[in-house]
């Protein structure tokens, strides 16, 4: 008897997705480069390269109960969250990353033949999970200065009637801030509003977590992998209005969030002085990127970057050309090349002597 065709099997909305194309793992390219992992100045990925304060890594080294499975509730790591961000518990779920809260958000209100709206050039998760739910991408694009096109939203909202509205503040690669009034009025439409405010600790403007408390239609998400600085771990949280929360207890799986991730989550929360001190040694690394940027022809520095990167516009060269004699240096940077992004890298703000070694090499590379 012939075996049945197992792929027809499969979820058929699923069964034309593509793959997420993530960046090549560093010790992965650390052995295909012939560089030391130590050698490699990685300013593609948004992380912090300070690391872990050393206060989570002594609670990780010290925590007797890595045998015992965590608490589902997270309540210990939910109560330092409330503390640090001002709003309480009962509003808070923490994930394995940001990305999960993203992953949740879809699968529980989307379906084959539900729509979001997605404001590109932004975060690529937003519709990669919406596809994953079945739903279709409604796109529009972000102004030549990167803002959201508000009317544009609002009358898409109007003729789709999508579910979910998907913002980014400051916006991933942009680096720019979504103002009190847009956000104002894209919340007064009919929809679902999650705002990701993943670099929200670089921005000099406060977060918007609170107004979840008076906003049914808000979520705000957080993470632990940039400022916090262990982006490894995996552990991020959403701020839901109280009617989300009932649906997500429901819906998350029991242990979503691993100890490891708890224990030096809640350390780091304990010690949040220490993360704003390196908050804002970045930050001056920031401004001191885009100044030493300014001068080199061919660059073009997207201003006022309100996260812990800068989005560079190449002219007169292959970005993609640019990314790769980077590469060979041990610098890596993130590039792009799509609509918005056109001939883009993307370079994470460093330490001191990443910045060095970057200017370094585009010295060299400018001859
Ligand atoms: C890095 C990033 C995230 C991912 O956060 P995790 O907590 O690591 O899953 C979410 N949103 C944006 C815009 C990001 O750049």
């Amino acid at each position: 008897m012939r075996p049945p065709p197992y792929r027809a099997l499969l979820n058929p909305h699923l069964a034309d997705l593509e793959e997420y194309a993530p960046i090549e793992p560093f010790e992965v390219l650390s052995t295909r480069l012939g560089i030391p992992v130590e050698g490699i100045v990685k300013l593609d990925a948004n992380e912090n390269p300070y690391g872990p304060l050393p206060a989570a890594v002594e609670a990780l080294a010290r925590y007797p109960h890595f045998h015992i499975y965590p608490d589902p509730r997270q309540s210990v790591l939910r109560e330092a969250l409330s503390t640090f961000i001002g709003v309480p518990a009962a509003h808070i779920l923490p994930g394995q990353g940001a990305d999960e809260l993203l992953d949740y958000l879809c699968r529980l209100f989307l379906a084959p033949g539900d729509e979001v709206i997605d404001t590109p050039p932004t975060f690529g998760m937003y519709s990669f999970d919406a596809k994953l739910a079945g739903a279709g991408v409604v796109e529009v694009a972000r102004g030549d200065d990167f803002s959201v096109n508000v009317e544009a939203i609002a009358a898409a909202v109007e003729a789709h009637r999508p579910k979910l509205l998907f913002l980014t503040s400051p916006n991933n690669p942009s680096g720019n801030w979504l103002d009190d009034h847009a956000l104002d009025r894209l919340l007064s439409l009919p929809v679902v509003v999650v705002l990701d405010e993943a670099y929200v600790e670089f921005a000099d403007h406060p977060s918007r977590a609170s107004r979840v408390l008076d906003r049914d239609n808000l979520v705000v998400l957080r993470t632990f992998s940039k400022a916090a600085g262990i982006a490894g771990l995996r552990l991020g949280y959403g701020v839901f209005p109280r009617w989300l929360m009932h649906e997500l207890w429901k819906f998350k799986q029991p242990y979503n969030v691993n100890a490891a991730a708890s224990v030096a989550g809640i350390a780091s929360l304990r010690h949040a002085d220490r993360i704003e001190a390196v908050i804002e040694k970045l930050k001056a690394e920031r401004s001191r990127l885009y100044a030493l940027l300014e001068p080199f022809e061919g660059i073009e520095t997207v201003p006022g970057s309100q996260a812990n990167f800068i989005l560079c516009r190449i002219l007169g060269r292959d970005a993609r050309d640019l990314k790769l004699a980077l590469e060979h240096r041990g610098i890596l940077v993130r590039h792009y090349d799509k609509p918005g992004l056109s001939n883009c890298i993307r370079v994470s703000v460093g330490r001191p002597e990443h910045t060095g070694a970057l200017l370094d090499a585009l010295r060299m590379e400018a001859g």
